[in-house]
């Protein structure tokens, strides 16, 4: 077989052959987990292999490694409190938007469902500011890339390395005016799971969920905190009180493809990789912030010409890849598959409470009472003094 069907559940989900296709015969279906694959009108395709050579897990684009690696934080503390970690994602995309160019990330939309969108004002921006641990909707957004690099304007794109890649492969080629960002990435859920977890919080809060944040710096600052909100109220907690943080966390609920991710290594995608430094308390504590500190991989001649531009407004050290990797596991491999991935999504269509007690749920062992008592910054240190040893 010539096309994409051959991919099964290797599919990463980027949809580059979806727009990519010039019969316009594949289109994205939801399986029962909630994830969307590819399927081909058969009738239709004529077999021409376009969507097989703009495929990022059948032709991976070539990438030479990793140039600088750096700590750093955006100067402007205030705005970073929205970002996950030290705000640089912020600190590109206002560059880009000064010099009149377009910004394509992930944002949430009214029902918190996440898309990629594009900006154009700084006023914006706040949308793609954060994590979203679930997997965006990225349909049609190559194309718009590609129709504003053509117009000639200056373009950043950020996402995970598939999407990254997937956005390389769409284009068959680089261009001057684009620029990209992605992110080292644990894997992502499935947008149902998600939704429907938002449905259950909100039925057990009894109010709508209005604001959903896994990496809330509002009451202990940067760390693994939730935060989500109904009209009334907040609510707070760390990753460990949350079932679906939990899950995430240890990787039970990410696409099939995570864990086989071809871009959880050095090799990066973006032009500049962005990523918490998690342990910078240790290796260098004066540059510690609780608002939190981004490890910088700037990995082309690009990410590097734009990195010098950004001196008056972020703070940066060096740092060194090897650092790097020990303390972020997903730049040396794709997150372990636990064994309960093989159940976990059995039962999502049924009675959605007796779902996320039956799959989601885990009585918490003594190891995790203790482990939830002690503040983030503080796991860190250890984790960091474990790995050193
Ligand atoms: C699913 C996921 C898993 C991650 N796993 C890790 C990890 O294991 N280790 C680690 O160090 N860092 C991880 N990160 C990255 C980290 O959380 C921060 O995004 C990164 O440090 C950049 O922070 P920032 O403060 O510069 O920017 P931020 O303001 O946090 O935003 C950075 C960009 O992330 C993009 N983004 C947000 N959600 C998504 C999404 N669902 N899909 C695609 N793009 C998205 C937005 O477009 C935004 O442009 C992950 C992020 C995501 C979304």
């Amino acid at each position: 077989m010539n096309n994409i069907g051959v991919l099964g559940k290797d599919c990463c989900g980027c949809t580059a052959c979806e727009q990519i296709c010039p019969k316009k015969c594949i289109i994205f279906k939801e399986t029962n987990e909630g994830f969307m694959y590819p399927s081909v009108d058969e009738k239709v395709c004529i077999n021409c292999g376009v969507c097989v050579k703009h495929c990022p897990i059948m032709t991976t684009p070539h990438s030479d490694g990793v140039k600088n690696v750096y700590a750093a934080k955006y100067n402007d503390r205030q705005t970073t409190i929205k970002s996950t970690s030290g705000g640089i994602f912020l600190a590109i995309a206002e560059k880009i938007l000064n010099e009149g160019g377009i910004v394509f990330g992930c944002a949430y939309d009214e029902n918190l469902v996440a898309k990629h969108i594009s900006v154009e004002s700084i006023s914006e921006l706040y949308k793609l500011q954060g994590s979203k641990y679930v997997q965006s909707d990225i349909s049609g957004i190559y194309s718009k890339v590609k129709n504003e690099l053509n117009s000639g304007r200056q373009v950043l794109f950020s996402g995970t390395g598939c999407q990254a890649a997937g956005l390389r492969s769409f284009l068959g080629k680089d261009y001057d005016n684009l620029l990209i960002t992605d992110i080292v990435c644990h894997g992502v859920p499935s947008p149902k799971l998600f939704a429907g977890y938002i449905d259950y919080l909100g039925k057990k809060t009894r109010e709508t969920i209005t604001e959903f944040n896994l990496r809330s710096k509002t009451q202990h600052g940067w760390g693994c905190y939730y935060e989500y909100k109904g009209k009334t109220k907040s609510h707070y907690g760390n990753s460990d009180d949350d079932l679906y943080y939990n899950a995430f966390i240890k990787s039970k609920i990410m696409r099939e493809s995570c864990y086989g991710c071809n871009f959880a290594n050095c090799d990066r995608q973006g032009d500049i990789t962005l990523a918490d430094f998690w342990g910078i308390e240790c290796i260098n504590p004066k540059f510690y912030s609780k608002d939190g500190v981004s490890l910088v991989l700037v990995n082309t001649e690009k990410g590097q010409k734009l990195w010098k531009t950004l001196k008056n407004e972020i703070e940066s050290i060096d740092s060194t890849i090897e650092l790097a990797v020990k303390m972020n596991k997903n730049l040396a491999a794709p997150s372990s598959r636990p064994e309960c991935r093989d159940t976990i999504y059995e039962g999502i269509d049924g009675d959605f409470d007796s779902y996320v007690a039956q799959k989601l749920y885990v009585k918490p062992s003594l190891k995790r009472k203790i482990k939830a008592l002690v503040p983030v910054s503080l796991k860190g240190r250890i984790k960091y003094m474990l790995k050193k040893f």
